[in-house]
């Protein structure tokens, strides 16, 4: 091996049990969207040690490191989430969550622990780098809610960055093996809210009311429509009411009922479609039972991510030389969401998973309270996104 390469393996090698440690620590101590306080400051600790510019505060919560190479290059942007969820730990491990009700159930624990050591490798050989590293550490996105003031916080602009690239971990994958998908890759996510505003009364006298519930249950049902025949069968969408609110008593007509329910799909123009035809539907079925409908988008809604061809063939090739061609595929994409599709609107990049699989058993789904990590993932994509960032870097000329 070239004396330039053994180095940086040399440092990839010497970290993996900091990394681990690392990641372990911020699992113990796991805090919600934009209340991420203490793991900002370990984190911004952690790089005004290694001797990055620290930017802290952006956006509530989230952090900037800025790493200047000593040669010249371009400037690339590494992106990783730092919020946990709201949900209590069921495994029982000497790092398992200090804190009842919250719990890093998705791996972001693990795309902290790996931007602040693929920063500390990159500052430590600041005279082999080529280029300035712009670390991204976003508050708050399992509530949809860090990118977008990040992004308005100018973090792409100052200094600019050409691309942007991150990772995020995955049980369906096995660990240490690596899937990146040129194209969209992780849907859309529109969350909705429907009132339907009858008039309540006595359960025995229906005539005298305009039952609510009645004309909910028929826009629910109606909705599958929606999918089924007014998108184009090639096109991919889901639209799923999860809750309905309603009614106090049996023999009591409410007045309203509320739905809540999310939309999913992979290209823009179906998402408006259903967006919109969401709105003219609810309220034409709800008239049909002289009733009201009145839709709502809430926040946490989030454009599809879809990752850029040049940069993923970029990733592909970096993941192949690093964990080996069998160890790297395409696979399917899924519906889940992420606000690193705003980073992706905003400049070109590529957002691919890491496999974390536990070797034993079937896999606790992420967001699950027994959701749990194989850490042989980590190292794999450390080295991977130290590649990435790399080969992303080196000047435009070459
Ligand atoms: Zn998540
Ligand atoms: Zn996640």
């Amino acid at each position: 091996m070239a004396r330039a390469e053994s180095v940086w393996s040399e440092e990839l090698e010497g970290r993996r049990e900091g990394l681990i440690a690392l990641r372990r620590d911020f699992h113990r101590h796991p805090e919600l969207s934009f209340q991420e306080c203490r793991t900002a400051e370990v984190i911004a600790d952690r790089l005004h040690r290694a001797g990055l510019e620290v930017r802290a505060g952006i956006a509530g919560t989230g952090v900037v490191g800025i790493l200047h190479g000593d040669r010249p290059g371009r400037t690339v942007g590494w992106r990783a989430d730092i919020d946990a969820l709201p949900l209590t730990e069921r495994l029982e491990a000497p790092f398992a969550s200090s804190r009842p009700g919250v719990m890093h159930a998705c791996g972001h624990d693990g795309h902290t622990a790996i931007a602040i050591t693929l920063a500390e490798i990159m500052s430590a050989r600041r005279g082999e780098v080529e280029g300035t590293a712009v670390f991204l550490f976003q508050p708050a996105e399992e509530i949809i809610g860090g990118a977008e003031p990040m992004i308005a916080a100018g973090v792409l602009d100052d200094p600019r960055v050409d691309e942007v690239y991150g990772l995020h971990l995955t049980t369906l994958t096995a660990a240490g093996h690596v899937q990146v998908r040129p194209g969209p890759s992780m849907a859309s996510c529109d969350a909705f809210e429907v009132d339907v505003i009858g008039r309540g009364g006595h359960g025995a006298m229906p005539h005298l009311s305009n039952d609510p519930m009645t004309a909910a249950a028929n826009i629910v049902l109606g909705l599958k429509h929606l999918v089924s025949h007014e998108v184009a069968a090639q096109e991919t969408a889901v639209l799923t009411v999860g809750q309905i609110v309603c009614g106090t008593k049996g023999n009591i007509i409410p007045e309203t009922a509320t739905m809540r329910g999310t939309i999913r799909t992979f290209d823009d123009g179906v998402r408006q479609q259903l967006r919109e035809r969401l709105a003219g539907y609810a309220g034409d079925i709800a008239r049909a039972y002289r009733a009201e409908a009145r839709v709502r988008f809430e926040s946490g809604s989030t454009p599809a991510v879809v990752n850029h061809a040049a940069q993923s063939d970029l990733v592909r090739r970096c993941a192949e030389s690093v964990v080996g061609a069998d160890a790297v595929y395409e696979g399917r994409p899924v519906m889940a969401s992420d606000d690193m599709s705003l980073f992706l609107r905003a400049r070109p990049g590529c957002y691919f998973r890491v496999g974390i699989r536990p070797s034993h058993g079937r896999p606790a789904p992420h967001h699950a309270p027994e959701f749990e990590m194989n850490e042989a993932g980590l190292p794999a994509g450390l080295a991977v996104g130290l590649s990435v960032m790399r080969r992303a870097m080196e000047p435009a000329s070459r």
